[in-house]
């Protein structure tokens, strides 16, 4: 039996280690081994949209793929029933841009259907919302709520054989005993892995409580997202920014913006604030490094971090290709190895 350990249980961790689990099935056993679980990872303060967002210069052709892998999931789960329990919701959303240069993204043909709004409808928008937006999409998003999803898959993952241990990793060392290493410690690589190209991005977020809000509406400094039990309005997105307390100046743009759009949230209920942070880099990194341990053993680690404002509409396509990583590695195949990051 082979032995891998994944580090981290934030989204990508947890999929990338039912992914190991489920498709090597009985030939490896995988041990999470982290620190924090939901509701305590970066995802759990996230509203769950499938929108590929802040990834930098992560090529267009891998941000394709893995966000379509994950939202043919959501697909899957929805078709089958699943969706409530999984967190998974299908939802209208409408993004508008406002800087005549920003073309409509290219991800959109991969959801079930999208319409890129005319001119008159643009215009008939700004009148609206007194606003200058020049183009604008709406496309038929999934939302994949972490507080619902990560439980789900961790259930999945403990009925598949896999071991779980709460504990902080301080050094790949600690991990010696293990076949492959699959490293999903988001933000947190940095002290790991000493990656210079990690960068928090901080967010801040309002859940409150709006049953009568359906719609989801994404501009360059606003959302309103609905999830199930809740709505969360959103958000900043601060650069190199470690502070995770709540800033009531945020706050209250936060709140004024959302209601720009949407009077009546005036009313809703305050659930709670939130802040995270974004584990931004100049790249998603999913590939395979060989490192020397201190007790001379050399080891593949399989890096999947840097998923930035997108790690839940990444995670499926980028546990598959972690998994296919994982089983190179097992095979001593290390095409995509790395000797340093
Ligand atoms: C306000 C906000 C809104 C967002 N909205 C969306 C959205 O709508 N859609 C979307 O796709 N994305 C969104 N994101 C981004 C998304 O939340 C992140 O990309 C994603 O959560 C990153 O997941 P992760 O598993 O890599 O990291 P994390 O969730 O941070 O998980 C890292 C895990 O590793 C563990 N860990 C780290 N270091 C160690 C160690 N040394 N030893 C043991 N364990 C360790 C931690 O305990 C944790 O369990 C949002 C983020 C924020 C902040």
């Amino acid at each position: 039996m082979r032995q891998i350990a994944v580090i981290g249980a934030g989204v990508i961790g947890v999929t990338s280690a039912l992914e190991v689990q489920t498709k090597l099935g009985k030939s490896v056993t995988v041990t999470i081994f982290s620190d924090r679980f939901s509701p305590n990872t970066t995802g759990d303060v996230s509203a769950g949209l499938w929108t590929p967002y802040i990834l930098q210069d992560t090529p267009m052709d891998n941000i394709i793929k893995w966000s379509k892998e994950t939202y043919d999931y959501a697909l899957k789960l929805w078709q089958d029933g699943e969706a409530e329990k999984a967190g998974i919701s299908l939802q209208v959303m409408t993004e508008l841009l406002d800087k005549p240069e920003e073309q409509i993204p290219e991800w959109v043909s991969l959801t079930l259907g999208h319409c890129i709004l005319d001119a008159n409808q643009i215009a008939a928008i700004n009148r609206k919302y007194r606003a200058n937006y020049c183009k604008g999409v709406t496309f038929t998003a999934f939302i994949l709520e972490p507080q619902r999803l990560l439980p789900f898959l961790m259930e999945q993952f403990k009925k598949a054989g896999g071991k779980i241990i709460q504990r902080k990793i301080n050094s790949f060392d600690e991990l010696s005993s293990y076949d492959v290493i699959v490293n999903c410690t988001g933000l947190e690589a940095k002290q790991l892995t000493d990656d210079k190209l990690l960068q928090p991005v901080r967010g801040q977020i309002m859940r409150v409580e709006a049953p009568g809000q359906f719609h989801c509406i994404m501009e360059p400094e606003t959302y309103i997202i609905p999830n199930m039990d809740c709505v969360i309005l959103g958000g900043t997105h601060q650069e190199n920014s470690w502070d995770l307390n709540v800033s009531k100046s945020d706050a209250d743009g936060i709140a004024q913006r959302c209601r720009q759009f949407s009077p009546s949230l005036e009313s809703s209920k305050l659930i709670k604030h939130m802040v995270g942070l974004r584990p931004g880099r100049s790249s998603v990194i999913l590939r395979t490094e060989i490192r020397t341990l201190r007790d001379g053993k050399r080891i593949p680690i399989v890096h999947n971090y840097g998923h930035g404002g997108s790690g839940v509409t990444l995670s499926i396509g980028c546990a598959t290709s972690a998994r296919k990583l994982v089983e190179d590695a097992l095979i001593g195949n290390f095409q995509n190895k790395i000797s340093k990051l």
